[in-house]
Order: structure tokens, then C-alpha cells, then sequence
């Protein structure tokens, strides 16, 4: 690209002759290589090639545990699924779980993608075993490839018939499978990774005949077809189709990856309204990664910043303070926190991954530290507590059920999307550490790592951060050369207390927190910088407001680990919801609260007598009173233990007035009971028997230590015990939407009823009254009642009584 040349320009270039250009700064290593088209931006991530982990830490034990995993899975079995699809004999039997139940062949374009991360992070085994493995993988989907002959890989069950109807304009095909294309996208984005990431040319040739596939199956489906489509789930299908466009430049990639742009979700986003509530929220954050992606390689302002909306409403409004989101994996009402709080299915690991490579791009088009603070956040709090040590696994949700637990993944029996992204997350470790600027190197977080740019310049970064405040980065060149560092001022270091100090004497640097430090200067081998960054314990509300709080020192969240007890099921089992922990929860009345206001919290809060760094207790303000107070850790470092990460700010006023009202809900109880005729106890086998249950697709289960059940036809008979005139009144959860149902009573329809979810975060309960007529059918003391769904389901159904008038 042309520049206009200033009048100062020879002299400039007179200087760079004595001293090395910036031009050259990441020329050795220049990931453009492999793109035709890529986009102009501010900042550049190296590729990971050019980092490497240093040192004994709680991340280089990530990184072995993930090898550990990697190597426990055998390629054959998770090839299986490919090479059936393509008609091929499968040289080992599937896995099961997810692999076996709809979503086959989506665990190995994980493995793709997890290989090559960890082989180009310089995380292979000393002999090479994850490269072979790569090769294998790749050699063995190219004979898929070419069994198949239309260039497809994917294990989708059925994939012949399903993509044949597909193409033929039958899109609603895709709802009688599991996601297919976010299925198929795994495929694809584990052979972009072979090659964008490894190197490996064959990543190349077979990931852009699979977007040859790609654009035949969508080129004679209607826009209106496609829009439909895409209702159902498909990962990042944009995002893959113009990172094939990027590496060939052929135009015909990027149309069909804007054909997978998603108007219903994206056009709100660009008017800066957030209707999120109620969606699947890992469904919505690829597809916003592709909506930033094409925005970058066509410079599309409009869907920039669309994208940088859902960023910012999501990481700031959506987000608890380990950097995760959503509950049951959807997203609740963003001024509402307490279904998430109580519900054993918090944050799904798979959202914060996204969340974490959304956050990337968005830095390179724009380069501030409000994205650094976040991701720094989420790494730290969520994606290096999301991995097993000692026993290598995987978490798929992180609940803030105060006193909850997490499962972990087996290597033999689990396939989830987390176990897919889990196995991805260490590979990727270095990646955001540094950033390429225009004149210099953004240190975007604190960890000991060594940025080698090319063989004349490198920085290597030396701290035990979080464990102690204070980085130090050493240049490592070849001859002197000038550039800028932008060291981060994080957000949680207050004003002029970030100090920079090169060859130990200060340097006035001026910053504020969430900005970059500059310093520029002409560096010489050896010269060290060293940065401070003094952490302070702070309080954080739920972004809800409500009275929650975490206790956070610097950017670490910190949790009291509250027994290793009662953890059934915390090493999963290959059942379909094995991920799940789905062990007693401990009612929220029975956990510690703090006496105290969000500013006197922090002067509770003392170091731990063990003096051992990050560690804490809260002392005096605690309810129950506990001798020594309760003891706070980082969460990262809890593992197989429940813990209590949120605790509730309250008062003796407050809680004394909360036990009043619970004597009140004692006393309407008691009336409750004696104006019921008859009751169900839902979901429970003998009281369904008794009285006498019948249904058709129904389905029952837990939530909030209730039994429920729905479906689309539900039938009870109760007894009337001789009563002349009765009411039936039913419970649902208030946070159930989308349903509808007519109910029944003797035969008599008494009323329709639709679920909306507007009272989320509590149980509600309807009286319907029951005419006369209806009562004339009841024989034998016996009343029949019907719930029929008019709309996706009946119920759930939590209780079902037959109550006396209220007169
Ligand atoms: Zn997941």
C-alpha cells in the first residue's frame, strides 16, 4: 500500500539504516504469509509460534494435563464417525456420549484444532507424538474426502441424505438432527487451525475443497431458506468461510460465508439493542466471531460495530465476575442474576472460550485494555480453573451456587462441546500475552513467557503474577532498536500506583487504569523493565445489583472452598447429562452471609495466618459467627471441592425481618394445607401412580430441589372426597416460557394457559376455578385432569392440588 511520504521521511530512513526498523519486527514469523486477503488493522496477535511458556506454573501443568488428555484419546476411534460417512470401513469403534448420539465427528475437528495449537505452542511430546498424530488425522480425512467425492468431511449421522435435502431447498432437514452444521464446523475450523496454526499444507487443500462443498450445498437455497436455517445452531460457519476467502482470495467464499450472517440476531446488535434474553448463548458467540470477521476483511463499519455492542453488553452487563455468562446455557433477563445464582448449570466453559477469541479480534481492530482487563479476567478466573490437574478433565458448567461443586471430564467417556473447547483452551495460552502495534509491542498480560518476534529480537517476561505483583521483561537483541512497549495499566490498579522502572531507575510513564503505558526508547540487550502492580481486595456486585457479592484481590476472584464432601458424579460418567452436578444443593438460607456494605467489606478481609500469597480469611463480619472467620482462595485453585463464591450482604435488621417472613410462609402453609382437598407430589412414582397418571412425550426432572414434569399431554385423576365446588391450582416455574396448554378438568375445558417466563427466579401458582358441570362428571369422588400443549409443551408441572373455594 502506498503512503504519503512526509518531508522528514529520508532522515527517518537515514535513522533506521543505524538502527533496525520496526518494519522488520515480525517479518520472520508473519502469519500473513498464508492470506490473500487480510485485513489492515492497528494491531496484530504473533502467531502462536512465537511465544513460549516459561517456568513451572499452574499453566505449564495445564498445558502437561492436556497433553496427558490429548494422548489418552485414540485417533482411529474418533475418525470412525468420517470414515463411515464417507462409506469407508471405520478402523475402531466410535466413542459414545456425544459421539454416539447425533453429534458424531465434533470432538475430532476439536482434536484438529487441539493438535495444532499445542504442536505450534511448542507443547508436543519430546518425540512428536501430537504432530504424527496431526498427520494421521489429516491423511485419513483426505481419504474421506476423496471417498466421498463431493469434498465433504463430516460425521454427521445420515450426512448423505441429510446435505442432499438441504440442498434440494428442505433446510428444516437440519432440525431432525443434532446441529449438523455446528457440527460440520468443527470440521472445518480444525482444518483451518491444521494450517493456519501448523502449517500443514494439507489443512489447506482439504479445508478449501470442504468450502467448495459448502458453497454447493447453500447456492440454490432462497435467502428466506437460508435466514431459516440458521435458526438451528451452527457455530461459526461465517467466520470459517471467510477465513477460506482470506486464504484465497476468491470472492465466491466470502458471499456464502455472509449468506450465514444471521439478520434476526445480528440487526438488533447494530442498533445497540440487546435482545439476548432467552437465546442459547454459545449459539449466539461464534456466530458474532464470523460477523467480526467478515466486518474486518470488507471493512464493514455497521457490523463492526454491531459486534462490539453484543461485546460490550455481554462482558459488561452479562457477565459474573469470573468472566462467565448464562444459565442452563441461555441467557437470562440481564437485570435479573438469581435463577443463574441458584442453579446448579452456570457458566458453560465453551461461551468463555468464544468470548475469549471474540475479545481477540476485537482488540486487533481496536486496540484499548478494557479488552485486555476482561480477557485477563476470564483466563485467568474461568479458562485455567476449567481444566483438572491431577486427574485430567474438563468442566462444562461453573456454577455460583453458593456451596456447589463441578464435574470433570473422562477421557473415555465424555464428548461434550466443553470437552472440545477444554481440550483446545491450553494450546492457546500464549496468544494473547503480546500484540503487534505499529510501532512497538503491546504486554497485554502478566506471564512468564518469551516473546520471540525473530531471530534478532526478542522479550522475555519473568514473574510468578497473580502470586506477586511485579512483572520484569527483558529485551533480548541483536543491535539496539527503538520501539514502544505498551505495558497494560489493568483496571484494578488504581491511578499513579502502576510504576515502571527500566535498568532500575523509574520512568514517569502517565496512565490511568484500563489505558497502556507507553515507553519509547532505543533499547539494548539486557535492558530490563520492571512494572509493579499493587493489588487491592475490592467487592463486586452480580451486575444485577442485587445484594451478591465476590471478593476479587487484583484481578483474581476469590471463593471459600467449603468441603470436599457429597461431590456425586464429580468425575463424569458417559450418561447423556453425566456433566452436570447433580448432587444436593445446600439451601441458600444454611450459607455464611456478611454483616457489612460493599465499602466496609474490604477491612474485613484479612492474609491468612498461613501468610500464603492470595490467601485470605473474613473476619467479624461473618453470620453464622465462625471462630478465625472463613477462609477465601483463589478460585482458581479449587478443584474437587464445592465452594462459595458469592456471598450475600445483609444485616441483623434484614435478617431478622427474613425470618419473620418465613414464620408468615410457615403460618400460609399451614392454611394451604388445610384448604387442600388433594394433592400430587409431580415427578414422584408412587403419588403419579396413585393417582392414576397418563401421558404422551412427557418428560420429568429437577430444578430448584423441585420435581417436575411436562409433555405434550399430562393426565392426573384426583379425588374430590366428596366436595361440592372446588378449585384446581397448579405450580410452575416462572422462568418456563415458550409453552402452552389447554387444561381440562372432568372433561370440561377450564382454561388456556402460556408460559412467558416474565417472572423468572421463582415458583408460581395458579388457581383455576372448576365449574359445576365439571364437578357433575366426578364419580366415585374422582375428578380427572388433562393438560394438553397447544404450543411445544404442557407444564412443567412442579404441583398440582385440588383446593376448596376461596370465599
Ligand atoms: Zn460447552
Amino acid at each position: 500500500m502506498k503512503r504519503k511520504r512526509e518531508t522528514c521521511m529520508m532522515a527517518k530512513w537515514i535513522m533506521g539504516l543505524m538502527i533496525a526498523s520496526l518494519a522488520s519486527l515480525a517479518h520472520a514469523q508473519d502469519t500473513r504469509q498464508h492470506f490473500a486477503v487480510a485485513p489492515t488493522q492497528p494491531a496484530e496477535l504473533f502467531p502462536l509460534s512465537a511465544v513460549r511458556l516459561l517456568s513451572e506454573s499452574q499453566l505449564s501443568a495445564a498445558v502437561n494435563a492436556n497433553r496427558e488428555y490429548l494422548l489418552a484419546l485414540e485417533p482411529d476411534r474418533l475418525l470412525a464417525p468420517f470414515l463411515r460417512e464417507a462409506g469407508l470401513e471405520p478402523k475402531a469403534e466410535s466413542y459414545g456420549n456425544w459421539e454416539s448420539s447425533g453429534l458424531d465427528g465434533h470432538t475430532g475437528g476439536h482434536y484438529l484444532s487441539a493438535l495444532s495449537l499445542m504442536v505450534a505452542a511448542g507443547a508436543d511430546t519430546s518425540d512428536g507424538e501430537l504432530n504424527r498424530r496431526l498427520d494421521y488425522m489429516l491423511d485419513e480425512l483426505e481419504r474421506c474426502q476423496n471417498a466421498d467425492g463431493g469434498g465433504y468431511i463430516g460425521g454427521v449421522p445420515g450426512s448423505r441424505e441429510l446435505w442432499t435435502k438441504v440442498a434440494a431447498g428442505d433446510t428444516g432437514a437440519v432440525w431432525n438432527k443434532w446441529v449438523p452444521w455446528y457440527n460440520v464446523h468443527k470440521s472445518f475450523a480444525g482444518l483451518r487451525d491444521a494450517y493456519l496454526v501448523a502449517n500443514k499444507e494439507k489443512g489447506r487443500k482439504l479445508l478449501v475443497r470442504l468450502g467448495d462443498w459448502c458453497v454447493r450445498v447453500t447456492a440454490d437455497l432462497s435467502d428466506d431458506q437460508m435466514q431459516s436455517m440458521l435458526n438451528n445452531e451452527y457455530g461459526g460457519m461465517n467466520e470459517v468461510m471467510a477465513d477460506i476467502y482470506s486464504i484465497t482470495g476468491d470472492k465466491k467464499y466470502l458471499k456464502t460465508a455472509a449468506r450465514f450472517n444471521h439478520r434476526a440476531v445480528f440487526d438488533p446488535l447494530i442498533a445497540h439493542q440487546d435482545r439476548l434474553t432467552g437465546l442459547h448463548a454459545n449459539t449466539q458467540i461464534p456466530k458474532i466471531i464470523g460477523m467480526e470477521r467478515i466486518a474486518a476483511l470488507i471493512g464493514d463499519p455497521r457490523e463492526h460495530d454491531g459486534a462490539r455492542f453484543f461485546w460490550d453488553t455481554v462482558s459488561k452487563n452479562r457477565c459474573v465476575a469470573f468472566g462467565g455468562n448464562s444459565v442452563r446455557e441461555h441467557f437470562h433477563p440481564s437485570d435479573n442474576f438469581i435463577e443463574l445464582l441458584k442453579d446448579r448449570e452456570g457458566p458453560e466453559t465453551c461461551n468463555t472460550y468464544n468470548m475469549l477469541r471474540l475479545t481477540e479480534q476485537l482488540f486487533t481492530a481496536d486496540p484499548k485494555a478494557v479488552y485486555a482487563d476482561f480477557y485477563e479476567r476470564a483466563f485467568f478466573n474461568h479458562i485455567i480453573s476449567a481444566i483438572n490437574l491431577d486427574k485430567p478433565g474438563y468442566v462444562y458448567f461453573t456454577p455460583i451456587r453458593p456451596q456447589h461443586y463441578r464435574v470433570y471430564s473422562q477421557p473415555e467417556n465424555c464428548f461434550w462441546c466443553c470437552v472440545g473447547t477444554g481440550m483446545e483452551n491450553p494450546g492457546r495460552y500464549g496468544q494473547f500475552i503480546y500484540a503487534k502495534a505499529n510501532d512497538g509491542v503491546y504486554v497485554n498480560l502478566f506471564i512468564a513467557s518469551e516473546l520471540q518476534v525473530n531471530d534478532r529480537f526478542a522479550i522475555r517476561q519473568q514473574t510468578a503474577f497473580p502470586y506477586e505483583s511485579v512483572t520484569r521483561l527483558e529485551m533480548k537483541l541483536k543491535q539496539p532498536q527503538e520501539l514502544t512497549l505498551y505495558l497494560r495499566h489493568p483496571e484494578w490498579v488504581k491511578t499513579r500506583q502502576l510504576t515502571v522502572k527500566v535498568n532500575g531507575q523509574p520512568v514517569a510513564v502517565e496512565s490511568t487504569p484500563s489505558s497502556y503505558a507507553a515507553v519509547r526508547r532505543l533499547w539494548k540487550q539486557g535492558d530490563v523493565v520492571e512494572v509493579e502492580l499493587p493489588m487491592h481486595t475490592r467487592v463486586e456486585r452480580l451486575p444485577d445489583g442485587s445484594d451478591w457479592v465476590a471478593l476479587l484481590h487484583g484481578p483474581i476472584v476469590l471463593a471459600s472452598p467449603t468441603g470436599t464432601k457429597d461431590l456425586p458424579g464429580s468425575f463424569a460418567d458417559g450418561a447423556r447429562m453425566g456433566h452436570v452436578a447433580n448432587g444436593p444443593m445446600v439451601p441458600l438460607d444454611e450459607v455464611p452471609v456478611f454483616f457489612a456494605t460493599d465499602q466496609e467489606l474490604p477491612r474485613h478481609v484479612v492474609r491468612d495466618p498461613s501468610g500464603k500469597p492470595l490467601h485470605f480469611r473474613v473476619k467479624d463480619v461473618v453470620s453464622p459467627d465462625s471462630p478465625g472467620g472463613i477462609s477465601l482462595k483463589p478460585f482458581l485453585s479449587l478443584h474437587e471441592q464445592r465452594y462459595q463464591m458469592y456471598f450475600e450482604l445483609t444485616s441483623p435488621e434484614k435478617m431478622s425481618a427474613l425470618k419473620e417472613q418465613r414464620a408468615e410462609e410457615d403460618r400460609t402453609r399451614a392454611t394451604r394445607e388445610a384448604a387442600t382437598i388433594d394433592q400430587i407430589t409431580i415427578g414422584e412414582q408412587q403419588p403419579e401412580v396413585e393417582h392414576d397418571f397418563k401421558g404422551e412425550d412427557t418428560e420429568t426432572g429437577m430444578h430448584e430441589g423441585r420435581k417436575w414434569r411436562h409433555g405434550s399431554i399430562i393426565q392426573y385423576t384426583l379425588n374430590t372426597r366428596g366436595e361440592k365446588a372446588a378449585e384446581l391450582e397448579v405450580t410452575y416455574w416462572g422462568g418456563d416460557s415458550g409453552r402452552a396448554f389447554d387444561i381440562f378438568a372432568g372433561g370440561t375445558k377450564i382454561a388456556s394457559q402460556e408460559l412467558t417466563g416474565d417472572q423468572p427466579g421463582k415458583f408460581i401458582s395458579i388457581r383455576y376455578p372448576i365449574p359445576a358441570m365439571a364437578f357433575a362428571d366426578a364419580k366415585d369422588h374422582t375428578l380427572t385432569v388433562k393438560f394438553i400443549a397447544t404450543k411445544w409443551l404442557a407444564g412443567g408441572l412442579y404441583d398440582v392440588r385440588l383446593m376448596k373455594p376461596t370465599r
